[in-house]
């Protein structure tokens, strides 16, 4: 006999329409119905727990349907000894030409902007302030589990006939980049069984729930009588056959196609369950960072600039800056780096990157005409900040 679910034996048969009587007892009601007698499919819920197999290493585990936290194993402890030597570059700012050729390329890339203010303006002092962005990355891997139910449309099924399961931590699995958040799924080996389907009893279908298995309702046109009244040109009225229904009274119930049954959604007609534990690893990278911006340009704004690397370190943990002589860097590589240890309980933490980078930022003061004001030249690819620039697209795309 073939083992239990009719795995190793010929692929299990889809229920299709037509396919087999119904039971006896299976039509609905007395008759067919005169209205549906739902608005839809009833909503069913997931297969009962009660009989599932244990496994050693999942009493976490989440029941169908829901996906629960795997505790990673205990942290390493933090890193010890001397932290390994950092060195740290620095780098140039720009002058007030620099600061009108930017403003002048950043005019021009905006087209409804006045070019005459940028061509004209008098540049009366660039201050340049280097702005500082430290980043903290840490790259960590969570792992839930949970059961997981779908319709078994035949193949190998690895149950636990084959050995206990690998416990969760112990599965391979391998992120595809470094510091790039992504999900993977797989099934828990050994963990797999073949049930009958709980939804439709194993029969793969279920009874119509607009006709209640008669695959015919009551015809909406003569409400199930099969004559209708009429009045001809002259106002004569007389009785006569229903042309909806051809006088038969009743239609053909389009949601069973006339079979009085439709194809059980939970396994597709295939009347068996596969149910296994899933693993869902996901691999988050928690950023934080800290900026430090000394002029009255927004600072987020040095985020997304370009700067100069001045110092990188990559590691499983990695040492807070403790040596760079701005000491605002220091206190907050320290308190990052400390707050991101406990942060995450429900991950297993796999590498940590530290960044610190220098984006020039030039604050340069202007005066055209009779105005004057500030704009801020940023980034090494100069990006120009000028919220309150003389000419811009509001002034009408007219000016030249
Ligand atoms: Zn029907
Ligand atoms: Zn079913």
């Amino acid at each position: 006999m073939a083992a239990p679910g009719g795995y190793g034996g010929p692929p299990p048969q889809q229920w299709n329409a037509g396919m087999g009587p119904p039971p006896a007892d299976f039509r609905q009601g007395q008759g067919p119905p005169r209205h549906p007698l739902a608005q839809g499919p009833p909503q069913r819920g997931p297969p009962p727990m009660q009989g599932m197999p244990q496994f050693q290493g999942y009493g976490q585990v989440g029941g169908f349907g829901q996906m629960a936290p795997m505790p990673p194993p205990p942290p390493p402890p933090p890193p010890q000894g001397k932290p390994p030597p950092m060195e740290f570059t620095d780098l140039a700012n720009l002058d007030e030409a620099a600061c009108k050729q930017a403003m002048i390329e950043f005019v021009n890339q905006n087209c409804c902007y006045g070019k005459k203010p940028a061509n004209e303006m008098n540049l009366s002092k660039a201050i340049g302030l280097t702005a500082l962005h430290y980043t903290l990355e840490t790259f960590c891997e969570g792992r839930d589990t949970g059961y997981v139910n779908e319709p078994y449309r035949g193949g190998p099924v690895d149950g636990p006939q084959n050995g206990p399961p690998p416990p969760p931590w112990a599965i391979p699995c391998q992120p595809n980049g470094m510091f790039e958040t992504h999900k993977k799924e797989m099934e828990v080996p050994h963990t797999a069984t073949v049930r009958p389907c709980h939804d439709c009893d194993a029969r793969g279908y279920h009874r119509c729930w607009r006709c209640g298995g008669w695959g015919q309702i009551h015809c909406d046109s003569c409400g199930g009588d099969g004559r209708v009244m009429r009045t001809d040109h002259e106002g004569n009225q007389r009785m006569e056959g229903c042309h909806r229904c051809g006088g038969d009274g009743r239609c053909h119930c389009h949601t069973c196609g006339g079979d009085g049954r439709i194809t059980c959604d939970t396994c597709d007609g295939y009347r068996q369950m596969k149910c296994y534990i899933k693993l869902t690893v996901t691999y988050t990278n928690h950023n934080v960072d800290h900026i430090i911006e000394r002029t009255d340009m927004p600072d987020e704004l040095v985020r997304c600039a370009k700067g100069e690397t001045i110092f990188e370190q990559v590691m499983t943990q990695v040492f807070p800056i403790t040596s760079y002589p701005v000491v605002e860097i220091n206190d907050n590589s320290v308190r990052l780096v400390n707050s991101h240890r406990t942060a995450f309980p429900n991950e297993r933490q796999l590498q940590q990157r530290q960044r610190l980078r220098a984006v020039p930022v030039t604050e340069a003061n202007y005066t055209w005409e009779d105005f004057s004001s500030r704009f801020w030249v940023y980034g090494l690819e100069r990006k120009v900040h000028a919220p309150d620039y003389p000419q811009q697209c509001c002034w009408g795309c007219s000016i030249l």
